[in-house]
């Protein structure tokens, strides 16, 4: 198996940083990270003519935004995420046009397949609360997958099937947000990391970053996995948690399936270049760190309903966090230089398993090579649903984070969810649901959904 040879994915990340040859002196807001909720921020905010500069520590990109399996679907979201991902549908729908470039967004339907009749009906619950919202999704027979799925060696008892859900590439979306973010006067700094902040009266004051300070009232930190830290660092609590996911893609091959189908042994999406885009079904690791202790009763009910799919594992990651500072001088490196990219190795365990289950459940690519491996740290909150909200005890602080599994489809809608926080302007999507004091206020946690 070759890993990273032909690096079209990891292209995004592995590169040479492109730091700022200057900084803005001052903006109406600063947001921090640039992975697609960020970028997708700072273009609305551009667009609306406020003076926005994001600082991504690595890479546009670099981290979850670039390394995810690319499915943009509204397909078994927890409801408190389906209005805003049917914005963000609809944002997909006619973001090549806007944006000018090709994210490879195309509509070729999501499929969660069952094994048997029971499991098929366990899905029906689902197919209700879509229908709701006027989704198209339906249970469809066995026969009616075997057409859908000609190729599949595997006798499903039947799928959950949304025909207008669809997917995008990854490695092209972010950055091509990012870049007409960039076109429409937004200020988008890489390797520019964001130290903390600064506070007047109690407010946010100033953004401190690695090359200098940026006067502004208004933060927004989009920072995905190091979001905890970052917030940790300025004496606020945001539990988060993070596993490892695994991914590879294999070389162009004959078209099995035009969409996504998510199998318990298979996650598989056909690429825009020919190829497809797969990983393991049912195994994601959590390395277990400090933080898995500190927040553990609040990701219990998530463990116990996700104890199959996500496997605990001890090693150095444990002693790297411990080791790692909780608070920091802002004149001097911080952990975000120095980790610029989370960039996990993939698990051996999984890629051995994702080209048993592609060659038993799709035998024609059993000679499709599998041309690079990647894998990404998928964060996630207690409910396995995102935090966007405003830090009431530090005004002019706001978060977006806690994506989970599920963030790069909803990456658009979130990031206009979020300017419309950012500004107080309507942007037509509630996001009261997902504010951060759930966690902390006696409201139970139930996820509903998986990572
Ligand atoms: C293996 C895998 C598969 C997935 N599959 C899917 C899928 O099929 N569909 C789907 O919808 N979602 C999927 N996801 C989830 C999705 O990728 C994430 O939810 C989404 O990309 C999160 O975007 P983000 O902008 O919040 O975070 P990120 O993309 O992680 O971006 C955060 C950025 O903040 C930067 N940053 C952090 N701290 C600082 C700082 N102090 N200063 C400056 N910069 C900072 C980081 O460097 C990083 O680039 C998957 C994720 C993974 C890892």
């Amino acid at each position: 198996m070759k890993t990273c040879k032909d690096a079209i994915v990891a292209s995004t990340w592995n590169r040479p940083f492109e730091a700022p040859a200057q900084i803005p002196l001052k903006a109406d807001v600063v947001i921090i990270g640039g992975g697609i909720v960020g970028v997708s921020t700072a273009w609305t905010l551009a667009r609306q003519g406020i003076d926005v500069v994001l600082c991504e520590k690595g890479h546009i990109a670099g981290e979850q935004s670039g390394r995810n399996w690319g499915w943009v679907r509204v397909q078994g979201r927890d409801s408190r995420e389906i209005p805003m991902m049917l914005e963000s549908l609809r944002i997909w729908e006619s973001l090549e046009k806007e944006l000018g470039e090709d994210v490879g967004f195309t509509r070729g339907g999501c499929l969660f397949t069952a094994n048997s009749e029971q499991q098929l009906r366990g899905f029906e619950d689902w197919v209700n609360i879509g229908r709701e919202y006027a989704i198209d999704t339906r249970l469809i027979n066995a026969r009616e997958l075997k057409k859908l799925l000609p190729a599949s060696a595997i006798n499903w008892a039947g799928a959950m099937y949304t025909p207008s859900d669809g997917r995008a590439e990854p490695h092209k979306a972010a950055p091509a947000i990012a870049r007409a973010a960039e076109r429409s006067g937004a200020s988008i700094l890489t390797a520019c990391a964001v130290r903390g902040l600064e506070t007047t009266a109690g407010n946010v004051s100033a953004v401190v970053t690695e090359h200098g300070v940026i006067e502004t009232s208004t933060v927004l930190c989009a920072g995905g996995a190091w979001t905890s830290l970052f917030c940790r660092s300025l004496g606020i609590n945001v539990p988060q948690l993070q596993v490892l996911g695994t991914v590879a893609r294999t070389a162009p091959a004959d078209a099995v399936l035009s969409g996504n189908v998510f199998d318990e042994r298979l996650g598989i999406r056909r690429r825009q270049d020919g190829g497809y885009t797969v990983a393991h079904g049912s195994v994601l690791g959590h390395l277990v760190t400090p933080a898995s202790f500190k927040y553990f009763f609040k990701f219990l009910p998530a463990l116990m309903q996700q104890h199959k799919i996500v496997k605990l594992s001890f090693g150095r990651e444990f002693m790297d966090a411990w080791s790692m500072p909780k608070s920091w001088a802002l004149d001097a490196p911080t952990p975000f230089e120095d980790k610029r990219v989370l960039n996990p190795l993939p698990s051996s365990r999984a890629l051995k398993g994702i080209r048993k289950n592609l060659d038993t459940i799709f035998p024609q690519l059993s000679n499709t090579p599998i041309v690079e491996t990647w894998a990404g740290m998928i964060e996630s909150s207690p409910d396995i649903v995102p935090v966007i909200d405003a830090i009431d005890s530090l005004p002019g602080f706001h978060i977006a984070m806690g994506f989970s599994g599920h963030g790069f489809g909803l990456g658009p809608g979130a990031g206009k969810a979020a300017a419309g926080m950012l500004t107080g302007k309507d942007s037509g999507i509630d996001i009261s649901a997902l504010r951060l004091h759930r966690f902390f206020d006696g409201s139970p946690i139930k996820p509903k959904v998986s990572i």
